[in-house]
């Protein structure tokens, strides 16, 4: 990479999250920015962390194993799995990540508890949810969510954080932040639902909504994404 392309990448990333900033209201606190490097090489993941970004996103187990090692020496990464997940794929999903974003279904999620190793701290769960109810999308169906997220909250390798989503696409604002809000309504009621075990250990419980990305992000950051997963608004077009 040359050094010009670096410098684009951190002026790219400066001018995200000034926008990032504008979108959000006075009272809320600023979405972290999740990076989604998939199929982008690890040089643009370093100088994304030269210019301060530590939190990114992979979606293939085995593209994302190998940049974590071509990366090893780098501290302070953050890395979070958003893809479809096989249960084949749990045992080093469970180690070698500290969020998943996609979890749908019981046994993915039992198996993830179980790998964690003791060692590590508990994994970071988003239970994805079909918003739109497509017969084409994985997550889960809304009216399943809540049962899910019981399931997970009681796990003990795994940390109940929120919901994620990735709506069809929807041109207008008004429409992408309708379909964002029914996701932030649905995390509510799950929320109310959600006895604490220990009101003091109990803050961090579904604090999250991942959701937005370069298409739609301001209007997630309206309906209050605390995580939004920017891609291509990042690291320009994905090679093919
Ligand atoms: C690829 C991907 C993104 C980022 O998409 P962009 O449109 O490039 O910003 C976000 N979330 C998920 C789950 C993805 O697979």
């Amino acid at each position: 990479m040359t050094t010009s392309e670096h410098d684009t990448l951190a002026q790219r990333l400066t001018a995200l999250q000034q926008d990032i900033a504008s979108h959000t209201h006075q009272q809320e606190s600023i979405p972290t920015l999740l990076a989604v490097s998939k199929k982008q090489p690890t040089s643009k993941i370093r100088a994304l962390y030269a210019a301060g970004q530590r939190a990114f996103a992979e979606n293939y187990l085995q593209e994302a194993l190998a940049k974590q090692a071509e990366l090893s020496d780098l501290t302070a990464l953050e890395w979070h799995f958003i893809g479809p997940i096989q249960s084949n794929k749990t045992h080093d999903i469970a180690q070698y990540f500290d969020w998943i974003h996609s979890v749908d279904r019981t046994k993915i999620a039992e198996r993830l508890s179980n790998q964690r190793p003791a060692s590590s701290p508990p994994l970071n769960i988003c239970v994805q949810v079909n918003i739109d109810n497509s017969p084409t999308k994985s997550g889960v169906s809304p009216a399943e969510a809540a049962a899910l997220c019981h399931t997970v909250y009681h796990l003990p390798q795994l940390q109940l954080r929120g919901l994620m989503c990735i709506p069809e696409p929807r041109s207008d604002f008004s429409a992408q932040q309708a379909v964002f809000a029914e996701l932030a309504a649905l995390r509510d009621a799950i929320r109310a639902q959600l006895t604490p075990v220990d009101a003091t250990t109990d803050h961090l419980t579904l604090d999250t909504l991942s959701m937005g990305m370069s298409a739609d992000y301001p209007a997630a950051i309206a309906a209050g994404a605390t995580i939004i997963r920017i891609g291509t608004r990042l690291f320009g077009p994905r090679p093919t």
